[in-house]
């Protein structure tokens, strides 16, 4: 018998369908001898609609009452599904995030949780309730509402599983678990059994956050396990944990596409010292994340400056730079939204030499052109022409042995097995 805290995201719980469907799931964790906590997501797109109902009555709306709106979404399906419980005879009672005992600091829309205090919620699983939390908010000294960010649910989970020292960190999605590639891309992707926090948290980066990022640091500081698992069918899902020895035996563990980026070039710039920092420290006053850096080789004391943003940050980062090119004496400045991030990322490239080479070589065979390169400890990226994206994942995904086997050969292998079992007995 464990204490498991279940997390359902908002297409889990969608509507009165779902939430009679996710009600079971729970009421069989039950009955499987577990205590079980429970945080739910708003139903489907609340959260969306809710802002752009606000955004219809004032287009700049004030972030406390934003608060106080947003957080309505995750209470109204955390009192549903307690309905639901209660119609099939479970115990439940429904928590908003301040009855659970969460607090958080004051930053309104984006609050960080500072402590959880679990007395209540101890009690009442002491009483044999299901205790259903809404997600995603919390409470700040001054007693207001406050939500976590978007997609905050997840973080929710994983902070009370931490606090009330669950024995299991459910994460139930509309999808089985976590994949070698997006699926959709790549129909050969394969769904993992492990991944390590540091990998997952290098894939959200890379455009694949099928958690929060959050969320997974939040897991990994705290040694949660996490448990990714669909809400569908009961079975397997991927685990997030600590990493291991025998992981590196894989050297990599998922590849992701980000096409939501795109390449700022800053022509001419003179080939002097402190023009790099001038450049960056105006793109961090304005909060801009960089990611990829390129500079090219000098000639005649300039040269070419490129870097890439999130697309949401092209007009800004046009504000910004704009001016600067005149006063570093720069011959001009150009975007380029075409661009895609491929990236690979595993542990094992740690201990394993040549995954760029071979990264490189697999791109040079299809003829996709590399136009800037950036790695990590654990990953390498680069940015290619947007068009050529998905091809150069499936073209990885191959040569790095990740492609699930075939049904035909899957059966054969099968076959195989049962023929070596026979003639082992
Ligand atoms: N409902 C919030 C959102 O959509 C929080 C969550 O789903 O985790 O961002
Ligand atoms: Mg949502």
């Amino acid at each position: 018998m464990g204490l498991f805290v279940q997390k359902y995201g908002g297409s889990s719980v969608a509507d009165a369908v779902c939430m009679r469907r996710v009600a079971k799931r729970i009421r069989d964790t039950q009955a499987d001898g577990h205590q079980v906590v429970v945080v739910v997501s708003a139903m489907g797109d609340t959260t969306d609609d809710l802002i752009t109902l606000a955004k219809q009555v004032n287009p700049e709306p004030n972030e406390r009452e934003m608060d106080s709106l947003l957080a309505t979404g995750e209470m109204a399906s955390s009192a549903i599904l307690t309905m639901a419980l209660n119609a099939i005879g479970v115990k439940a009672i429904s928590m908003t995030g301040h009855q659970a005992g969460i607090r958080v600091d004051g930053t309104h829309l984006k609050a960080k949780i500072e402590a959880i205090d679990p007395k209540r919620i101890h009690r009442h699983l002491k009483q044999g309730f299901v205790v259903v939390v809404a997600g995603f908010q919390g409470t700040n000294r001054r007693k207001d509402t406050a939500t976590l960010g978007r997609g905050g649910s997840d973080t929710t989970a994983v902070a009370l599983a931490a606090a009330l020292k669950a024995d299991r960190c459910q994460i139930l999605k509309d999808v089985d678990g976590i994949f070698t590639a997006n699926p959709r891309v790549v129909p050969k992707a394969h769904k993992l059994e492990v991944i390590t926090y540091d990998e997952m948290l290098e894939l959200a980066s890379c455009g694949a956050e099928v958690l929060q990022s959050r969320a997974v640091e939040c897991a990994k500081n705290y040694g949660v396990v996490l448990e990714v698992v669909s809400s569908f069918v009961i079975k397997p899902g991927t685990l997030v944990r600590e990493e291991v020895d025998t992981m590196e035996k894989m050297i990599i563990r998922g590849i992701a596409a980000d096409k939501n980026q795109a390449k700022a070039t800053l022509l001419g710039v003179p080939d002097t010292p402190g023009v790099a920092a001038r450049i960056f420290k105006t793109l961090a006053a304005a909060n801009i994340n960089v990611d990829m850096i390129v500079q090219n080789v000098s000639a005649a004391g300039i040269t070419d400056v490129s870097f890439t943003v999130g697309r949401d940050d092209v007009a800004k980062t046009r504000r910004v730079i704009e001016p600067l090119v005149k006063t570093i004496r720069a011959e001009g400045l150009n975007f380029d939204d075409n661009i895609a991030k491929v990236s690979l990322v595993g542990v094992g490239m740690k201990s394993h030499s040549g995954v760029a080479y071979k990264m490189f070589d697999v791109l040079a065979a299809k003829k996709v052109n590399i136009e800037m390169i950036s790695t990590s400890e654990i990953k390498i990226s680069v940015a290619v022409r947007a068009t050529h994206a998905d091809q150069a994942v499936r073209a990885l995904h191959t040569a790095f042995g990740m492609d699930a086997p075939t049904k035909k050969k899957a059966k054969k292998t099968a076959a195989k097995t049962a023929t070596a079992a026979k003639q082992k007995q």
